[in-house]
């Protein structure tokens, strides 16, 4: 966790260089089990801790240069769509194999002034499609809980890699669940911020209305942590908002207190029939322990849900099928014909709803109902603080098990492609595990820019569980 490695830091107990080869030397154990990085950027991330290193023999005062430098010596990883100078940047797909970025992502060049030092870029679905991490041109990630098992998608490797003790943080997109559901598989946090919070640029784009860059950690105070080193505007990024951000981690301190005046809704749309039941239990169970804590729950209606999924299907092929026409064989990419299934299906799909006759039909009435998604949720915060719900509707799936049916893959995203679609926050907390050892995630929804709310909610929930300390036997 990032507050003991800075106490350990400061009190010399071990160097970053130190920390940096425990965690290559982990990599180069379990990466071959897991398929968790698809890139390991050793030289670069000894030089960065050996700066590090340097940085921390020379001061003076050593709280004030953790203070500039939040991140200084921490083990990072990124997902392979985020643009990292020098180091090979995939997509996890072969149409990039090879292409090596001019330049960081935004994201990427504040870990890095933060002093975090990066292991190396995580596999994911090609492109950021999928929910299973099937769809990467270079193999699935294995859960670290069950080998047999996806560790969900599309940031396979985010997860995967927090879990198995590869990487202290990852970051992820999430586009309509990529975060969320990796994390509730792999019992890890997971935050989609709000739309426009933390800056898109340099992150190769999937659907740029609905794309969020958030990241994966074991506990919710790193991942407040991490936020406050990406959140902020970015002049280059045109929907980066200007917003204040708040002091995230100042923010923990009164978690519980926070809990007996909150109001949590349960919304009935989210609890569908088809419900894995242990998920169903573990998520009422969660609610139950909050009302202990002393909030009150609130059951409400999200009345347009059922049209989520769908309007998501829409959008985001449409959107899908502009952003992969860069990949041209001339600017990017070097052969069209290397584009995987799911690209393709997205192109088809996309150039479809937005063809003459047809865009009235169904990408202008997809507009209206996401319209009509973000007013059912403004309308429940009226009554509520938060709102709590399961993150996906299954666990973690055998490998292979929905491969073929790329609509039950399209399923699993029914919980969580609403937050997108609305642009406000989700939280994706560890909350249990089936019977069978698996992990099992509940997500936390909030207003727009409530992801300081988020982090106190899921914290103290976190404190009272301790989830963090199950560790899967790798
Ligand atoms: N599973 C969803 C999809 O395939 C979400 C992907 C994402 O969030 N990047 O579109």
């Amino acid at each position: 966790m990032i507050s003991q490695i800075i106490t350990d830091l400061k009190s010399k107990k071990y160097t970053a260089t130190e920390l940096t080869k425990k965690y290559l030397a982990r990599i180069s154990e379990q990466n071959p089990k897991l398929n968790a990085y698809v890139t390991v950027s050793t030289e670069e991330a000894l030089k960065a801790a050996g700066e590090a290193d340097k940085l921390i023999a020379s001061s003076t005062d050593l709280d004030k240069l953790f203070e500039e430098k939040p991140l200084l010596g921490v083990p990072v990883a990124l997902k392979d769509i985020f643009s990292t100078k020098n180091i090979e940047t995939t997509a996890a797909s072969n149409i990039l194999k090879g292409y090596i970025p001019p330049y960081d992502a935004t994201v990427v060049t504040r870990i890095k002034n933060a002093g975090g030092v990066v292991l190396g870029k995580l596999n994911c679905d090609a492109f950021a499609h999928g929910a299973s991490g099937e769809n990467s041109d270079f193999g699935v990630t294995k859960n670290p809980y069950d080998l047999d098992r996806v560790a969900g998608g599309s940031s396979s490797g985010s997860g995967a890699s927090v879990a198995a003790e590869l990487a202290v943080i990852s970051t992820g997109t999430d586009t309509g669940g990529s975060v969320r559901n990796p994390a509730s598989f792999t019992n890890t946090v997971g935050l989609k911020p709000t739309y426009s919070r933390v800056s898109r640029y340099g992150i190769i784009a999937m659907a740029s209305s609905l794309d969020s860059i958030g990241h994966l950690s074991k506990t919710v105070e790193d991942s407040a942590r991490f936020l406050q080193v990406t959140a902020g505007f970015d002049p280059l990024d045109g929907s980066s908002a200007k917003n204040e951000v708040p002091n995230y981690v100042e923010g923990l301190k009164n978690s519980a207190e926070a809990i007996k005046k909150l109001k949590i809704g349960l919304p009935k749309e989210y609890f569908l029939d088809a419900l894995n039941p242990e998920i169903r239990e573990t998520v009422m169970a969660a609610a139950k322990k909050y009302e202990e804590m002393g909030a009150e729950l609130v059951e409400i209606s999200l009345p347009n849900t059922e049209y989520a999924l769908a309007t998501y299907y829409i959008i985001v092929p449409s959107e899908v099928s502009s952003n992969l026409g860069r990949f041209d064989g001339i600017r990017y990419g070097f052969d069209r014909s290397k584009f995987g299934a799911e690209a393709k299906r997205r192109i088809m799909i996309g150039t479809h709803v937005l063809s003459s006759g047809y865009y009235d039909a169904y990408y202008l009435k997809a507009q209206k109902v996401r319209t009509l998604l973000i007013n059912d949720f403004k309308e429940a915060f009226k009554k509520v603080d938060v709102i709590l719900t399961p993150v996906t509707p299954d666990l973690p799936p055998k490998i292979g098990e929905n491969v073929n049916d790329p609509l039950k893959m399209y399923l699993m995203d029914i919980l969580s492609v609403t937050a997108n679609l609305a642009g406000i926050p989700g939280l994706s907390v560890p909350a249990g595990f089936s019977k069978s050892g698996l992990p099992i995630g509940m997500q936390l929804l909030g207003p727009h820019f409530s992801e300081d709310l988020l982090f106190k909610v899921g914290h103290a929930y976190e404190q009272e569980t301790k989830f963090y300390e199950r560790n899967p036997n790798l």
